[in-house]
């Protein structure tokens, strides 16, 4: 799963239109941030195989960024610096750790059995990555239901639904360039990783632009 993951920041951002965008999209992928700078330590490891259907990562050692223990962690991780470094409200703070969470659930979906339940414990994944056009389907249609909920409460807190609609736009042609790519492009792990990292920081990056401001307030600011 790729951009499929920011369908829940989008969602959470309509829920709590106080959390900024840039922390919802780098939570919806702080475990594969993680996961890729551990990558590149080789700390956490696998191989590429361009012969599977769908994405052709084969993920054989990632405890630290992909158990069930280490998701949970990582959501309560975010919780406590949203807290303490951004000052964030309680009930923001638990939005951001909730769509760090999200991202176990979705890769639990789509990833072939590789998430431990606990370390070096039986390995989950539904396996839906074998099925390569429904997986897509599944993201970019996730996507725009998110999408749907942000542009909606964007429209109802006076603000335009430009950033939502372009924004989409974005993540769908950033997902229609992955899947062209070839899967021989990078033939290890320790390869993919640099730019899997690359693209999750510069899509956080541009998600710091999309915290709009109201057209109109009621206080008759600008
Ligand atoms: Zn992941």
């Amino acid at each position: 799963m790729f951009v499929g993951h920011y369908a829940t920041a989008l969602a959470a951002k309509a829920i709590e239109p106080r959390a900024p965008m840039w922390t919802l999209i780098a939570g919806a992928q702080l475990v594969d941030i993680g996961w890729s700078v551990l990558v590149i330590a080789g700390v956490e490891r696998g191989r590429i195989d361009p012969e599977l259907p769908g994405s052709p990562l084969v993920l054989e050692h990632m405890p630290w960024t992909h158990s069930l223990p280490a998701a949970i962690a990582w959501s309560l991780a975010a919780i406590v610096l949203a807290k303490l470094l951004l000052r964030s409200p309680m009930r923001v703070a638990v939005v951001i750790g909730a769509v760090v969470f999200s991202h176990w659930l979705l890769d639990l979906l789509v990833h072939r059995p590789d998430l431990e339940l606990w370390p070096s414990g039986p390995k989950l994944g539904f396996g839906l990555w074998n099925l390569e056009v429904p997986e897509q389907a599944v993201e970019i249609g996730m996507l725009g239901v998110g999408a749907m909920f942000w542009a909606g409460q964007r429209v109802r807190l006076g603000l335009s639904i430009w950033p939502a609609a372009a924004f989409f736009v974005l993540l769908v042609a950033v997902q229609i360039i992955a899947m062209l790519m070839p899967k021989e492009a990078a033939d290890t792990l320790v390869g993919f990783g640099p730019s899997a990292l690359a693209v999750y920081l510069v899509l956080a990056g541009v998600a710091v632009f999309l915290d709009g401001r109201r057209a109109s307030s009621p206080q008759g600011s600008a």
